[in-house]
């Protein structure tokens, strides 16, 4: 019998109640419903798609930044292809900008948009950096090698974000029906453990440090069953050998010279206290003018669908998909106006959007 099957009959044996368990990583939502994970599991099990996804939570008006400096002269704006077709606030996205004549180039990697600098001197190259913990240690080496360089005429947009003050935020909500969290293997390999046993004991939640293939994630699953049948609340790593206790060393000492904790937009989600990074200095130099000025102001709502109403800009109600209120074939547009072709929100657009995964594997 294969590991998957025999995993599969572990959690049927231990489950004898009904449980939710969110999966926190994009990435996790796409493996879990490519294996048809999602339909195998025993029907007391519920799963539901947390706001892991980089692409989808970036912030509408840094968006709106973006596509703004993309379409003015002189401005090569760089980026991570997944961001080209994110629709702003007005519907417009990089894409139709570059369409109409504007500089956007699709990088691969941080360290290419030097190179990008190094050879237009006369323009001002900027890159909007998103992504979680996982992608800020490279957009910090990034900002290192600029300054070393004495490269001028490059600039940060940065937008990245931090995911143990969103699941604070979240857990903390009185109306979170989240009873177990899989935590994204990846974001722990950076930054180890520490942060996720505080979340247990404040939320008496247990989280299970999860990976990615089918067995994997199984075996995450079934952790947090067994905790959850047991009445135990820990932290757990089913992710070993990839995630050391402390995490990767190297990876935050970059973070920690570049970056700084702030409170931060998350797309659909509100101003997120200590949910993002920015520059400190020396480093801020290489800030968009912008972000000198702009501080959000934390704010505390008192449940997640009036987060999303506060900030809502669209009919597209990602905020809901994001914080797993509401299932991606339950929007009123999926399929229908919004489509991978015709996407009305990022959850669609994105590689690891819930959106896309139900579109992709479930029709
Ligand atoms: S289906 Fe489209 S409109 Fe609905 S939540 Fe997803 S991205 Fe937004």
């Amino acid at each position: 019998m294969s590991e998957a099957k025999t995993l599969l009959k572990a959690i049927q044996a231990s489950c004898h109640q009904p449980w939710t368990v969110m999966e926190v990583c994009g990435g996790q939502t796409h493996a879990l419903l490519r294996h048809g994970i999602d339909r195998l599991l025993p029907a007391q099990i519920s799963l539901i798609h947390g706001p892991g996804c980089p692409v989808c939570v970036t912030a509408t008006e840094q968006l709106d930044r973006a596509i703004a400096m993309a379409a003015e002269p002189n401005v090569i704006l760089c980026s991570y292809g997944d961001m080209l077709r994110v629709p702003g606030s007005d519907g417009r996205d990089l894409l139709g900008v570059r369409a109409r004549g504007g500089a956007v180039r699709v990088v691969y990697a941080p360290l290419d948009v030097l190179s990008i600098a190094r050879s237009h001197p006369d323009h001002r190259v900027v890159f909007l950096a998103v992504g979680f913990e996982t992608t800020a240690p490279a957009t910090a080496l990034l900002a290192i090698q600029a300054i070393a360089q004495g490269i001028t005429n490059l600039e940060l947009l940065v937008c990245h974000v931090r995911v143990p003050p969103v699941l604070d935020q979240m857990l903390g909500d009185p109306s979170c029906r989240v009873q177990a969290v899989l935590a994204a293997g990846h974001v722990c390999t950076v930054m180890g453990e520490v942060e996720y046993h505080d979340l247990v004991a404040r939320h008496r939640r247990p989280i299970v440090i999860t990976g990615f293939s089918a067995e994997e994630l199984l075996r995450g699953i079934l952790a947090c069953i067994r905790q959850l049948e047991a009445g135990e609340q820990r932290l757990e790593n089913a992710y070993r050998p990839a995630v050391k206790p402390a995490g990767n060393g190297a990876g935050q000492a970059l973070l920690e010279q570049v970056f700084e904790p702030v409170d931060s937009p998350w797309r659909g989600l509100g101003v997120i206290p200590a949910g993002g990074y920015r520059l400190r200095p020396p480093f801020d130099r290489l800030a968009v003018p912008e972000e000198h000025q702009k501080t959000p102001t934390a704010t505390t709502t008192s449940s997640p669908i009036a987060a999303f109403t506060a900030v809502a800009t669209s009919s597209c109600p990602a905020g809901l998909v994001l914080q797993g209120l509401l299932r991606p074939h339950q929007c009123p547009h999926f399929g229908r106006a919004c489509t991978p072709d015709t996407p009305l929100g990022a959850p669609m657009v994105s590689s690891e959007g819930a959106c896309a995964a139900y579109y992709r594997y479930q029709g």
